[in-house]
């Protein structure tokens, strides 16, 4: 036991030598060093250990202790050779570090959930919105007139759509976090927002929305996922329809056009004749959970814009001249091929 060894447990050198160092330990250490240094002493071998000793202040440090066996030139064994260092800053930062790294996991495991969640809560709140509006239609009609069952059936079968297209959306939701893939097949776009119009077609009814079609005929392809293109056009049509909700009914309109821009790509236009883009939403439209809405959550355009981006293609909003905005979806033509 040389000096900084006595000076650090404050103690004499004989009250340290044979087993007397042992009694400065951390009694929840004690068993463990012991153990380690026995073993080592009965085999000659050389040791490591770490354990909290007493400083001469009464606090206790954790030391790495390192021991090796000296042997005289005839091979005699002759005690033991040692150093131990002081580790307990390190130890102390490289747990704050693990701590830190806890609760960056935990907060980044809790950052995504949620945004999962708010994902699909989004998702599926436009199927379970037709399908309570077309119920609450249903109700209506019966209410009014309990034998026209034409127009019923043509509702059940919207339902039914929609509830096919909720399930569809989880399917595809958890195929994309799986593997991050997404179908792709040959598309008109045409067809699709005709699709799209369809499938809203409960909501313009609820809502007095009238729907205004300039679709250019001659369309070129465009390689696409079907559900998930719908879902853009589904968002930007709902998004549409909230931006008009004060307007008098006779003049909700919203208007779909598509056309070939010339440059090879495809584009959709949802134009409404609401209030405009917010001044405050200008520049943060595409951010998630940006939302002017009372109970919006900010996650639709995030997630329109990902989806048209992993498309290759481009999704713009800004106000019209007049009144109104437009949301433009662009998409590059499949080939130049014509459906
Ligand atoms: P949410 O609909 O939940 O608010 P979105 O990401 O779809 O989320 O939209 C973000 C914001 O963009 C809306 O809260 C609104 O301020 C603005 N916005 C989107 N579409 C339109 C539109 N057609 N007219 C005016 N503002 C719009």
């Amino acid at each position: 036991f040389n000096k900084p060894w006595l000076d650090f447990t404050g103690r004499t050198y004989e009250q340290e030598r044979g087993d007397g160092w042992a009694q400065g330990v951390h009694a929840e250490d004690l068993q463990h060093c012991l153990k380690v240094y026995n073993e080592a002493f009965e085999a000659r071998g050389p040791f490591e250990m770490e354990y909290r000793l007493r400083r001469a202040d009464g606090v206790h440090r954790w030391i790495i202790d390192c021991g090796v066996p000296r042997f005289l030139a005839d091979g005699t064994f002759a005690g033991y050779i040692g150093s131990c260092l002081d580790i307990t800053d390190r130890k102390d930062a490289e747990l704050q570090l693990q701590e830190q790294r806890r609760e960056l996991t935990h907060l980044s495991r809790v950052a995504i959930v949620g945004e999962l969640s708010g994902a699909l809560a989004h998702e599926l709140n436009q199927p379970l919105t037709a399908i309570l509006s077309n119920a609450q239609a249903a109700q209506r009609r019966l209410a009014n007139d309990p034998t026209d069952l034409a127009e019923i059936h043509e509702i059940l079968a919207d339902i039914v759509d929609e509830d096919k297209r909720a399930g569809e959306v989880i399917r595809r939701l958890r195929a994309l976090l799986k593997k991050g893939e997404t179908q792709l097949q040959t598309l008109n776009l045409n067809d699709l927002a005709n699709e799209v119009l369809n499938l809203a077609h409960g909501d313009f009814v609820s809502r007095g929305v009238v729907v205004a079609k300039q679709f250019s005929a001659q369309l070129p392809a465009v390689r696409g996922d079907r559900v998930q293109l719908q879902q853009v056009l589904l968002n930007l049509i709902g998004n549409a329809c909230d931006a008009m909700r004060h307007n008098a009914p006779s003049d909700r309109v919203l208007t779909v056009t598509t056309q070939a821009d010339g440059h090879g790509a495809i584009e959709v236009a949802i134009i409404d004749r609401g209030s405009g883009i917010e001044d405050v939403a200008k520049d943060r439209l595409f951010e998630p959970f940006f939302t002017t809405k009372e109970h919006g959550l900010g996650l639709g355009l995030t997630i329109c814009r990902t989806i048209v981006s992993a498309h290759g293609g481009r999704l713009w909003g800004a106000d019209n001249t007049a009144r109104g905005a437009s949301f433009h979806v662009s998409l590059p033509a499949h080939d130049g091929a014509s459906m």
